[in-house]
């Protein structure tokens, strides 16, 4: 298969030209690189896929069967903007435990996905030109949302010196009279990296010294190898964070788009006023489904957490073998391997070994620019493939 990899992660130009030009937020916006990725995985049928991330498990049927209960029951008509109630108390209880705080069902606000959650959050946090402190590397769809409103991302780098863990060091260098927001995601999308209960008080701290919000994405929480999670709303005094869960991850549920946000009273009662003219409304037997596996048994979760606790040690084995260096995940479900001694860019690199070893991975700069010596490959893929799968990383590493 011949690729051009210079216009690979290129949008075309809207080709309307004797019209008037689409939004220049959304034409100008690149599209993720993971998903210019798995168009082309997905047009070979044989490939093995390491650049997707979603559980390579099956919703457990009695989460299936509550949703298909409740659409027999005639549980499908629009629901509240924020979502059934008895899901809404059955996170809010379930939140009080996590962080020790009490919260509400009126502080719950049930989304499309925790992309939905996110879009809401910060449509109702910024306006056009207000700053956005994001750090790099980072799942790009921070980005993406933020260009779509016209809020700016500051990218903060941080790096496999320092755990790739900001500091209040790098804030306080990036911070101006426009920094709103700053976002969080522990464990991290694309290095597992997971932020410890002192670092994330003094995050806290430092938003609420200028007088910003804190966007906790922690949609992976669950899935942690070595230590707990430390919910960043448990460190919350004033109402000033903003914590996106989702259903997608912890319960291998990604198509069913069931995310939900945490707020303050009054930042809830706005994201909910968001989606009444977006979504309306998450669709209702889904939500049946979300608060069947928030309720029903979580041996399902132990097992997940435990299989990609063991292909994390497995693929970080046969990397150090190889002396292909490689981040070690506490958290989530990817590897970030280090191919800079392939000599290629991590595009280049990505193409390469879709082409010559049909495997697919996402190239390091699609989470952040800087990040050209890096890939990422997900541990959500079936075992035999994944091993199979960095093998031959490996082989063009040192091709
Ligand atoms: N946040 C992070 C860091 C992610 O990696 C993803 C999905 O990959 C999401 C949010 C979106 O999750 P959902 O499927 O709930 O929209």
């Amino acid at each position: 298969m011949e690729i051009a990899t210079t216009t690979l992660f290129v949008e075309p130009k809207c080709n309307c030209a004797t019209m008037k030009q689409p939004s220049a937020a959304i034409t100008s916006m690149p599209r993720s690189g993971i998903r210019v990725i798995m168009d082309l995985a997905m047009a070979m049928p044989d490939c093995i896929r390491l650049e997707i991330g979603e559980p390579n498990f099956a919703t457990a049927p009695h989460i299936i069967e509550a949703s298909h209960r409740a659409a027999l029951d005639g549980q499908t008509k629009y629901t509240d903007n924020s979502g059934i109630i008895g899901l809404r108390e059955a996170i809010a209880e379930h939140r009080e435990i996590q962080t020790g705080a009490n919260v509400q069902p009126e502080q719950v606000i049930v989304t499309s996905g925790a992309m939905g959650a996110l879009f809401s959050t910060f449509t109702v946090l910024l306006d056009p030109g207000d700053e956005v402190i994001v750090f790099n590397p980072s799942w790009p769809n921070y980005q993406m949302q933020l260009q779509l409103i016209g809020a700016t991302p500051v990218m903060v780098a941080t790096s496999a010196a320092n755990g790739y863990l900001p500091t209040v060091e790098q804030l306080e260098a990036a911070e101006t009279s426009r920094t709103k927001v700053v976002v969080v995601n522990t464990p991290s999308n694309p290095t597992g990296a997971m932020i410890d209960g002192d670092r994330l008080a003094s995050l806290v701290e430092f938003t609420r010294s200028i007088d910003a919000y804190l966007v906790a994405d922690e949609v992976y929480e669950e899935i942690v190898f070595d230590k707990l999670h430390v919910p960043t709303a448990s460190h919350d005094t004033d109402g000033r964070v903003v914590s996106i869960h989702s259903f997608s991850k912890t319960y291998a549920m990604t198509g069913w788009r069931v995310g939900y946000a945490v707020a303050s009273p009054d930042l809830a009662s706005l994201i909910r006023k968001c989606q009444e003219p977006t979504i309306g409304c998450v669709n209702a037997p889904a939500q049946h489904a979300a608060l069947a596996a928030l309720t029903g048994p979580q041996e399902m979760v132990d097992e997940m957490r435990n299989a990609y606790r063991e292909r994390r040690d497995i693929v970080l084995d046969l990397l150090d073998r190889a002396g292909v260096p490689a981040f070690k995940p506490e958290g989530a479900f990817y590897m970030w391997v280090d191919i800079s001694k392939s000599g290629r860019t991590d595009a280049d690199f990505a193409v390469d070994l879709i082409k010559n070893h049909k495997v697919a991975v996402v190239p390091g700069t699609t989470f952040g620019a800087e990040n050209t010596g890096r890939v990422r490959i997900t541990l959500a893929a079936d075992s035999n493939e994944l091993e199979e799968g960095v093998r031959r990383l490996i082989s063009e590493v040192e091709r």
